[in-house]
């Protein structure tokens, strides 16, 4: 399906620390269905524009939008997640205790508005939604199994899996290959191709081989602000990257 319009907009936005601007005039456009790699180095403030996005962190002064209707800096994190924006950080939260199955069907009770309306034709439809997921997520093999004996790259997919129960509008992924082996990372990028299209995903990466597989536009952040954007060879060869990531 053709989409139109961004997903995600971001203008003006600063947010300071004890005075220290964190994020400062930062302008973000995300489009509906794109896939999207923000980098940049330590300190740029990856983490606080995610902070920021999922309404953790309250910027100072500019504004945030989901779609045209939805301003997040008038919502808190529980209202803006339920919007379906769904956030996956660097270290995997599964619940090892559980097989892969049970932790997709506790994902999908933890979406507080299905609860009140349980029913069996409900049921049903959740056991869909987890075939579906394993499918994307490629863990069918492995339902049944404790998610304490996956593999890390495994774990990863599993959380993505949650949290596409509740099918998010947008995802927010932090450094989603950090010790993976080359073939998990080519899985991911399988996996996160895949996905944008049906959601937007926004991927915060260290690993320049992963975003170059992935991204079509990637953002380069620095000290709060956008410093250049476009495909992966045109950042890479703008000076004002490489002076940054060279510290020449
Ligand atoms: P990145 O994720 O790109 O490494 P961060 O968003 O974590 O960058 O940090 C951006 C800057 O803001 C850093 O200089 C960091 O020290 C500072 N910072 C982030 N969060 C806080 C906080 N809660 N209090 C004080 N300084 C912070």
């Amino acid at each position: 399906d053709v989409r139109h319009g961004p997903i995600l907009y971001l203008e003006d936005v600063t947010v300071s620390f004890d005075g220290f601007k964190a994020i400062d005039t930062l302008n973000l456009t995300i489009d509906d269905g794109e896939l999207r790699c923000i980098i940049g180095p330590n300190g740029a403030g990856k983490t606080t524009m995610m902070d920021i996005i999922t309404g953790k962190t309250r910027p100072d002064s500019g504004k945030v939008w989901f779609g045209s209707r939805h301003d997040l800096l008038t919502m808190s994190e529980p209202q803006i997640a339920s919007l379906g924006i769904g956030r996956k950080f660097q270290k995997p939260t599964v619940f090892e205790a559980l097989s892969v199955f049970e932790n997709l069907e506790l994902a999908m009770a933890a979406d507080k508005r299905i609860l009140p309306t349980l029913t069996a034709r409900m049921t049903g439809e959740i056991r869909e939604r987890i075939d579906e997921v394993l499918l994307t997520i490629g863990l069918v093999e492995q339902r049944q199994r404790s998610a304490s004996i996956l593999s890390h790259g495994q774990k990863q997919w599993l959380e993505i899996g949650m949290l596409l129960m509740q099918r998010p509008r947008l995802l927010l992924v932090d450094e989603p290959v950090a010790g993976m082996t080359e073939q998990e990372m080519e899985r991911t990028a399988e996996l996160l191709t895949g996905l944008a299209g049906k959601q937007s995903v926004v991927v915060v990466e260290h690993d320049m081989g992963f975003v170059r597989s992935i991204a079509r536009k990637v953002t380069v952040l620095h000290q709060g602000s956008v410093l250049a954007e476009g495909s992966m060879d045109q950042v890479a060869s703008d000076p004002r990257v490489v002076e940054v990531y060279l510290g020449a």
